[in-house]
């Protein structure tokens, strides 16, 4: 079992003692109070992936590249903190990358072990979308077929 936090980005593990988030930002501080680095989240996250069985949290971010950036707990209770903060939140306006998020998330639950758990943060603005009948896509009003599977829009 992890006694330290760590913050991983790009493969490149760091510990940290304690997080703090705001709007837009996660800070994570060393013991002493210092930051050891700031992620700004603006409307870029579009997943939060939740794993009980080890801690981790992992937050997929995309702007001009896909990141993906896992935090690991030291103990169930920062897991249960962190967790909370996060869902609480992050809150992402989408659009256009519905399509790509909702393949991505089929993908990851296919693939990922028993006791993960997936869940894609406040994906749409459904006001402005329309449902397909046959398979559940969500594409931008006004579209005609379903860029999926071709049936016709309402
Ligand atoms: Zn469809």
């Amino acid at each position: 079992m992890l006694t330290t936090n760590y913050l991983i980005i790009n493969r490149k593990p760091q510990p940290f003692e304690s997080m703090e988030m705001d709007v837009e930002t996660m800070m994570f501080m060393d013991e002493s109070g210092n930051i050891i680095d700031v992620l700004v989240l603006d409307d870029s996250v579009f997943a939060a992936l939740y794993c009980d069985e080890v801690r981790n949290t992992t937050l997929v971010v995309y702007s001009d590249e896909i990141r993906v950036i896992t935090i690991l707990w030291a103990s169930d209770a920062e897991y249960e903190a962190g967790r909370r903060m996060i869902a609480d939140v992050v809150s992402v306006p989408l659009s256009s990358q519905n399509k790509k998020i909702n393949r991505y998330g089929e993908e990851l639950a296919k693939k990922l072990a028993d006791g993960v758990k997936l869940q894609v943060i406040d994906a749409v603005d459904n006001s402005a979308m329309v449902k397909c009948p046959d398979c559940g896509m969500l594409s931008p009003k006004g579209t005609p077929y379903c860029m999926d599977c071709g049936a016709e829009l309402p």
